[in-house]
């Protein structure tokens, strides 16, 4: 038996929307701590496959989202605690990207990492 020790699991997907990581079954179950309002995963397989990925990079835990710099560096600073994916690849069907933008907010791609 492999010791069950760190932070990542095998099987985590990111959100495409804010990055953070859960097991595809906690996406399916509680949906996405910040973005469920948007997305609607909960009890949506296919929903979840559709706005999550396995593809990402960096993972940086963020325990104090309001003070965190490496919160504020990744926008995440309103976001819940939790594990997040510095880079996620893929993107969000068009629906997701226009229900953020008419709540007055801006997709950004998480694919690629801007300074
Ligand atoms: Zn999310």
């Amino acid at each position: 038996m492999p010791p069950k020790s760190g932070p990542r699991k095998a099987d985590s997907r990111a959100c495409l929307v804010c990055g953070i990581l859960q097991t595809p079954n906690e996406f399916l179950n509680d949906g996405c701590p910040n973005c469920e309002e948007i997305l609607n995963l909960k009890g949506n397989a296919d929903r979840v496959a559709e706005c999550t990925s396995a593809l990402y990079d960096g993972v940086i835990a963020m325990m104090q989202p309001e003070e965190s710099w490496v919160a504020k560096w990744q926008r995440i600073d309103k976001k819940r605690r939790g594990l997040y994916a510095v880079r996620v690849t893929g993107r969000p069907p068009q629906d997701v990207i226009d229900a953020i933008e008419e709540r007055g907010g801006v997709y950004r791609p998480r694919d690629t990492v801007e300074d």
